[in-house]
């Protein structure tokens, strides 16, 4: 009798436990799928992915001095440095020409000015040395006439553009560093589409100009991006987006990034452009810690993906405190990469979506998981990932069941 009630009993739960499996594969059918094709890294691939660098203040110079010498004291067991992404603006508000109209017209001076010949100096030999890989950021680091319309209604932009000595984007409210939409009035409205095709020709023209070679990868001023914006990157030759996993469109009413719902995965396309996630976060300025940030890279290797680890040039340039803190942070989180992961890969990302793309193309890759047994565990922790805070895994018993797996 008490056999017969246990064996009725575990019937029950094994339905019970099916249905909702089945419930959920069901529901979240697209979301598995991509999963399952996203690609699944054999080793850890850890990159230091750093933006804001370019104009301003000179300041920099010294700062990435300091990381090249640092970078280069670490390296992988293939003998590769760590590899930090410089994301470069490539202009900033030419204050005196801008006073000359009465503050009425709008100029702009380039990375390719006199004054920024060391900085870039410093930039091209860190990537000789294999410590620095550049990307696009943006032309700057906001819409040029969103700033200039800001400046009449918001005393900090115009104290910002017309009484300071420092002038760092990093300072301007929020909303008006999203380049690709008019934060001006919120919520912000949409550029149209030739003013976007214009920007973009004139960004990737002077790239090419100052860094030699066409850029490659972009990394789109506070994630906030829109379809035009991403169409017409694709029409000229960009091939990678550095993406947070979400697609934000436009600031709202507050002036909060707003998410229109797409999601990505590491390797998705879309129009030849192939997307990256970039969604951990090593910001010793703002209290990360080098230990923390381990953990999120052991969750990453857990789930057969690359850790991108984002790490804004105000770590290095806000004052001399946070410059210390921030660079022995990343010396210690470098030696706590090369002493508990030994097989940790030191890559670009330009190098990473080289490979995710091969990979899709079929071409084999060192890099990539091919155990069945190590893929199968790979899957299970990307689900276990997916599932981790949905209400129907957590209270069906599904997520218990996914633990003990
Ligand atoms: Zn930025």
């Amino acid at each position: 009798m008490a056999v017969t009630i246990i064996i009725d009993t575990l019937l029950i739960i094994s339905l019970w436990l099916l249905g909702w499996l089945f419930f959920l594969l069901l529901r979240y059918a697209t979301d598995i799928k991509k999963l399952l094709s996203e690609p699944m890294l054999k080793h850890p691939v850890i990159i230091f992915e750093s933006d804001d660098w370019g104009t301003g203040p000179l300041k920099q110079q010294n700062a990435l001095v300091q990381i090249s010498e640092l970078l280069s004291r670490f390296s992988d067991s293939k003998g590769q440095h760590p590899v930090m992404t410089l994301g470069i603006i490539l202009a900033e508000p030419d204050i005196d020409k801008i006073k000359a109209t009465d503050g009425q017209v709008y100029h702009k001076r380039t990375l390719a000015d006199t004054r920024y010949i060391p900085l870039l100096e410093i930039i091209h030999k860190g990537v000789a040395q294999g410590v620095f890989s550049v990307h696009l950021h943006g032309m700057e680091h906001f819409w040029p006439a969103s700033l200039m319309h800001s400046v009449d209604k918001n005393a900090k932009v115009k104290q910002w553009l017309f009484a300071n000595d420092n002038l760092q984007t990093e300072d301007l409210p929020s909303e008006l560093q999203s380049r690709w939409v008019d934060s001006s009035c919120l919520p912000s409205s949409e550029h149209s589409e030739e003013d976007i095709y214009r920007a973009i020709d004139e960004e990737l023209r002077l790239y090419k100009n100052i860094f030699g070679q066409a850029a490659n990868i972009v990394v789109p001023p506070t994630f906030v991006w829109t379809d035009i914006v991403e169409q017409a990157y694709a029409a000229q030759g960009i091939e990678t987006m550095i993406t947070p996993g979400r697609q934000c469109i436009g600031r709202d009413k507050q002036g909060q990034p707003a998410p229109n719902g797409r999601y990505f995965f590491n390797g998705e396309e879309n129009e030849g452009l192939l997307f990256l996630v970039r969604d951990d976060y090593f910001e010793p300025a703002l209290g990360h810690k080098a230990e923390t940030v381990l953990q999120r890279i052991s969750d990453k290797i857990k789930c057969g993906r690359p850790a991108l680890l984002e790490m804004h040039r105000f770590n290095f340039i806000n004052g001399a405190k946070n410059n210390t803190t921030s660079l022995q942070e990343l010396e210690k989180l470098l030696q706590l990469i090369v002493a508990d992961l030994s097989d940790a890969r030191f890559i670009s990302a330009e190098q990473l979506a080289t490979i995710i793309r091969n990979d899709k193309r079929g071409i084999n890759s060192e890099y990539m998981l091919d155990s069945s047994l190590q893929r199968f565990k790979v899957i299970l922790a990307r689900v276990k990932l997916l599932f981790q805070f949905n209400s129907f895994a957590k209270y069906s018993g599904i997520n218990l069941l996914l633990k003990l797996v």
